[in-house]
């Protein structure tokens, strides 16, 4: 090569670098002749990590997805955000509460970020905040480093996530066999089906229970205080229900059971010995996640696999159950379980106990990005949930990957960098929770600050 050649070359390069949107966004930075001499060679420098900083955090509220979802916005002083998501149904002051102890830092330290933030979650929706900056932290570090957030993770075991889909329950089994057949027929490959006790309390000699108390009663109080116990009858007919369900599926395919209702240990035991003959998948949530020896008094006495977690924050309580063999298989959440690093350390530690890891989700497709880099990256995943087959707007939320989404039951693991996807401002501003706005300025959150040390 001669010198005129290569003169050629890094003027060329030079231009056309200092021409495109991330040698725009540079400039802003300092550059100097090494940084372009080194993108020059190859080295992808889609932003200056190591200047990179937030700036701001905004949120834009998503209705009807089905679930309520409040997105949020990383900003930085590069240009690029990172998108996140709290889980369902939480409100976004857990996330916006978290804005001042973000701002000024560097994104690409997810994890120094998410050890900091992560005294301000707590179990099920108000670990929402924390998980949901945890995902757009992700999201930044890979638009920065222009790698999808799999790879940061450790690289992808799977190209592929296996779904299995949330399906509208009726008291009939022969229409709940007939919905869940055609979740089959559209391609799914694993089932879930509700089978609570309310589907035979009505019926005369079913339950026991104190005067006044049902289904209906008992949603807030913990499953063993609620005094509510299955009569032999009640067993023998929440079988059949599932029997018929079963026969209408097929005997090959993977089926699991959730939503029992709160009834105690005894009666989760003798329900769980009657459903061994229809071979489910797993028994979900028959009781409380923390009650450990309890699950185990379940988990030992019936031989179907049990499974709990989804409203587990952090990897503590799992390495608990998991410890004790007291499930079967673990459900994290991972906008609940701290995120994508540490929900694949939870599957990992899982998996050194013998367990397998399924995954709890029901949002939008900013949360069920998250979950495809995490599921791909973690080696015992089997399959993620998912609650959006009948929202026809679901996958239009998002650009940048290929479509559809979910296909026959499964969807490819984003290729883009951090999640793989952008947002539609469009169709999001179309579903805003009412008298909302799309990621309108948090000032009044600049200064929200507390002297958050945790020992002295
Ligand atoms: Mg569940």
């Amino acid at each position: 090569m001669t010198q005129k050649w290569l003169k050629n070359r890094f003027q060329t390069s030079r231009r056309r670098f200092l021409g495109s949107a991330a040698g725009a966004a540079a400039l802003g930075a300092f550059w100097t002749e090494q940084d372009l001499q080194g993108w020059q060679q190859n080295v992808r420098t889609a932003s200056k990590p190591s200047d990179l900083k937030i700036t701001d955090l905004r949120v834009a509220h998503v209705v009807g997805a089905p679930m309520r979802c409040p997105l949020i916005r990383l900003e930085t002083n590069q240009g690029i955000h990172g998108l996140g998501e709290v889980r369902d149904g939480a409100s976004p002051t857990y996330a916006l509460m978290l804005k001042s102890r973000l701002v000024g830092e560097n994104p690409c330290d997810v994890d120094r970020i998410f050890r900091k933030i992560k005294q301000f979650g707590f179990h099920a929706r108000q670990a929402g905040g924390v998980c949901g900056i945890e995902m757009a932290l992700w999201d930044l570090a890979g638009k920065a480093y222009n790698v999808p957030a799999y790879q940061m993770l450790g690289g992808k075991f799977r190209e592929d996530i296996r779904l299995y889909c949330d399906t509208t329950e009726s008291s009939d089994p022969k229409v709940y066999g007939q919905r869940l057949k055609q979740r089959r027929d559209e391609g799914f490959t694993f089932l879930k089906m509700d089978l609570g006790v309310r589907l035979v309390e009505k019926i005369p000699g079913t339950v026991t229970a104190p005067l006044g108390v049902s289904s209906r009663t008992t949603s807030r109080i913990e499953h063993m205080f609620t005094g509510m116990e299955l009569t032999e009858k009640g067993v023998a007919l929440m079988a059949d229900y599932c029997g018929a369900v079963r026969e209408a599926v097929g005997w090959d395919i993977p089926l699991a059971a959730d939503h029992f209702g709160h009834i105690g240990v005894n009666s989760c035991i003798r329900l769980g010995k009657a459903l061994e003959k229809y071979n489910l998948a797993y028994l979900e949530d028959m009781i409380p996640w923390m009650y450990t020896d309890l699950w185990k008094q379940i988990t030992d006495a019936v031989n179907i696999p049990t499974l709990t977690g989804e409203d587990i924050y952090l990897k503590e309580p799992f390495i608990e159950l998991c410890k004790a063999h007291a499930v079967d298989m673990i459900h994290p959440d991972l906008a609940s379980s701290g995120g994508l690093l540490e929900t694949k350390k939870i599957g990992d530690m899982a998996m050194e106990y013998g367990h397998a890891m399924m995954m709890h989700f029901a949002g939008t497709p900013v949360s069920f990005m998250a979950n495809l880099h995490c599921a791909a990256a973690t080696e015992n995943f089997i399959a993620l949930e998912f609650h959006s087959q009948e929202v026809p707007w679901w996958e239009d939320m998002v650009t940048g990957i290929p479509k559809p989404i979910v296909n026959k039951g499964f969807a490819k693991v984003p290729q883009g960098p951090g999640l793989g996807v952008e947002l539609n401002d469009e169709v999001v501003k179309q579903h805003l929770a009412p008298g909302t706005s799309y990621f309108a300025p948090s000032t009044e959150w600049d200064n929200e600050r507390s002297w958050d040390r945790l020992y002295s």
